[in-house]
Formats: structure tokens, C-alpha cells, sequence
């Protein structure tokens, strides 16, 4: 097998935060040794530079590129819904994610297409779509039109469902279409009144967590962004609550409790027209900070394509920014993620045995300011990313 040997380097050790110029080797998908001295078949010049895990981002949607936001969602042949797809994954790999969990839209043949090597991407954990009650963000409803299908495709479940045994349904309709994790929106969307509603009852959402952990140990992500939805999501067993605009210590410490992790995804109030957002965004690394103070542990996720899909790793700089420094993003953005995807045995740090997905960054600073600058050369389970 080929031995490669990435040379002259330094390397992050996410673990402890240090910076240390050693190399590092891998055969195949896997890291064998991360030391000075090494010598291998391949060796690549790293000198001047900081290897790093590969990203993992939470929270994106890799097929919504041309959908959400468009005045006309519902135009496109079903077809370039998912190719659109193509250009997103391969953009999200140069710049160094080797992981993403799809909140929604992605169906079980995206992450057939990656695995096969049919299109490059990162490896693309699904949740299909949005779980909600009677009217909540995933049930497509028009005056006029009444209920509707937008994806008119038997692949993508539906979504609504009412009590506890709706709920248990549900979940097993997703799993049975491949769904890796149960996404759940628990409130409305941000800009709407309903975003401070709890839109399901404390038994709807305990049986979608039980139903999603009889099935394989499923975890259920949680859209909230209020602190109510966020508190009775956590202490029914949620995996992670996803935004989280408005937290407050009740929920921070539900959250703390219950281990359940904190998936903010800053980028849907900063950056891009979401600068101008000065109340929101200052709410948001509000809670960002009593998560930090309260010991949630969290994770980064992007909401791509809220902003676009070329600007995932601002996320990170958000991170910092709103008090997890530049370690802590950097963590948040690796090993932390690993975690709360339940791969930590297999990927987030640099180390023997772990899955070869690794980031070679210009500079050795581990600075997460213009972060997209830096990126000098991805690998992927072993496999070197064209920059083409
Ligand atoms: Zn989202």
C-alpha cells in the first residue's frame, strides 16, 4: 500500500491546542503516524504550512442552492434539485469539508452518488426533510392551492404529523428512506412571529426521540429558535438544538443536563444582507455565550445556503467572534463535530488509526480569520482533492 508523507509541516493537535511542526503519514483512508522524521513512497512539501482535520459542518443543504431563497422555488424540473447539488459538494470539498449532515433536502442518492465516487463531495449524512406538526415549517401549504408536494417524489417522506402516534410514523417513514439523522422543527422560521412558538407537545417530541433511538440509535436534531422549544427539545432527548437565536439560561442549562449540543449556525445572522441584522445577530451570540458559560458543548454548522455554500468556513470565524475563540471554532469545526455526529472513534483529530480527511492550511497560525484564503491542498479519506 502507498505510504504518503505529508512533510516540513506543522500540525494541530485540536485535542490540546498545540501547534507542533512534525509530519504526518497515511495509507489508504487511514493516518498511521503523525511524528517528526517520517519517510514514506509519496511525500508532499507542507513547509509553511498547518495541517488540520478536514471540516465537518452540521448543518447544511447541499441540494437548496438553487431553491431556497428563489422567488420561484417550485420551478425547477425535479431533476436539477438534486444536481444541483454537484457544484456544492465539489466547492464545499476544496475548501477543506470532508463531512456535512444535510438538514434537510438531500435524499439517500446524494449520499449514494458521493460514496460511489460519482461526484465528489464530502461524505453526506441525510435527514430527508423537516418533521413538524399541522402547519410548522416543513408542511407546504398555500391558500389557493391547499396542501402541496414540492418534491413530488415518494424518496422524500412526508413530513407532518399529528400526536404521538403521528410522531412515531413519522420517523419510521424517514428511516425507512434512508434517513440518517430526524430533523425536527420545533418552531417557525426567524423572521416570523412563530419562531417563539413550541409547536409540539412534550409527548410528540419524546416519541420522536424514542422512535428515532429504537431505529439504530438515530439522534433528532432540533430546529428551535426560541429558549422554550430549545428547553423541551433538550430535555426530551434532543441530539442537538440547531440556531438557538434566543436561548436563555433555562434552556442553556436544560441543554447542559441533557448533554445535548449547541449547532448555532451564527451565518444565518451574519454575513452577507444578514450584517444589517444588528439585533438579531447580537441575540444570537448572546446565546452563543450562556451555551459557552452554561459547559453545552457545540458543534459548527453553516445553514448553506442561507449564505452561500463558498462561504461555509465564515462560520467559523463567527464561532470565534462570539466566544469560543479561535481554538474553540476550530474544535467546534472538527473534534466537537465529530462527537455530536457519533465518528469521533473515526475522524476530528490528527491521529494513528483515524480516517485520512485533512486540511493543509498556507500559514501555521491556527487563525480562523479568512480561513478560505489559506486552504492549500484538502485530502479525503486518503485521496488528494482536485483544485480544478
Ligand atoms: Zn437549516
Amino acid at each position: 500500500m502507498t505510504r504518503t508523507v505529508l512533510a516540513g509541516g506543522h500540525v494541530l493537535d485540536v485535542l490540546s491546542g498545540v501547534v507542533e511542526r512534525s509530519d504526518l503519514a497515511f495509507e489508504g483512508d487511514r493516518i498511521v503516524s503523525v511524528a517528526t522524521g517520517l519517510d514514506g513512497d509519496v511525500v508532499v512539501d507542507c513547509a509553511g504550512g498547518l495541517l488540520v482535520p478536514g471540516f465537518i459542518d452540521c448543518h447544511t443543504h447541499v441540494c437548496l442552492s438553487r431553491t431556497l431563497g428563489s422567488t420561484q422555488p417550485y420551478s425547477l424540473p425535479r431533476s436539477a434539485v438534486p444536481l444541483s447539488a454537484v457544484p456544492v459538494l465539489a466547492t464545499l470539498l476544496r475548501l477543506g469539508v470532508t463531512t456535512v449532515r444535510d438538514a434537510w433536502g438531500a435524499d439517500a442518492g446524494i449520499r449514494l452518488a458521493v460514496a460511489s465516487g460519482w461526484i465528489d463531495g464530502p461524505e453526506v449524512l441525510i435527514s430527508l426533510r423537516q418533521l413538524c406538526t399541522t402547519g410548522g415549517i416543513g408542511d407546504q401549504w398555500a391558500f389557493g392551492l391547499g396542501g402541496f408536494d414540492s418534491f413530488a417524489d415518494p424518496a422524500m417522506p412526508d413530513p407532518v404529523s399529528e400526536g404521538e402516534v403521528g410522531a412515531r410514523a413519522a420517523v419510521r417513514r424517514m428511516v425507512r428512506a434512508g434517513a440518517d439523522w430526524i430533523k425536527v422543527t420545533a418552531t417557525g422560521s426567524i423572521r416570523f412571529p412563530d419562531a417563539h412558538d413550541v409547536q409540539l407537545t412534550v409527548a410528540e417530541m419524546a416519541a420522536l426521540v424514542e422512535t428515532a433511538h429504537r431505529h439504530g440509535g438515530r439522534g433528532v436534531m432540533v430546529h428551535a429558535h426560541a429558549a422554550r422549544a430549545a428547553e423541551l427539545a433538550a430535555v426530551a432527548g434532543a441530539r442537538s438544538i440547531e440556531h438557538g437565536v434566543w436561548l436563555d439560561e433555562a434552556a442553556v442549562h436544560a441543554m447542559a443536563s441533557a448533554d445535548c449540543w449547541y449547532v448555532p449556525t451564527l451565518s444565518a445572522t451574519h454575513g452577507g444582507s444578514a450584517r444589517h441584522d444588528g439585533d438579531l445577530a447580537e441575540a444570537h451570540r448572546r446565546s452563543v455565550r450562556l451555551a459557552i458559560d452554561a459547559g453545552v458543548p457545540i458543534a459548527m454548522g453553516s445553514d448553506a445556503p442561507v449564505q452561500p455554500h463558498a462561504e461555509v468556513l465564515h462560520e467559523l470565524a463567527y464561532l470565534a467572534e462570539a466566544g469560543l475563540g479561535a481554538m474553540g471554532a476550530l474544535r467546534a469545526a472538527t473534534v466537537n463535530a465529530a462527537r455530536l455526529l457519533g465518528l469521533s472513534t473515526d475522524r476530528g483529530v490528527l491521529a494513528a488509526g483515524m480516517r485520512a480527511d485533512i486540511v493543509l492550511l498556507n500559514g501555521t497560525e491556527p487563525d480562523v480569520a479568512a480561513l478560505d484564503q489559506r486552504v492549500r491542498a484538502v485530502w479525503r479519506g486518503g485521496t488528494r482533492v482536485s483544485r480544478e
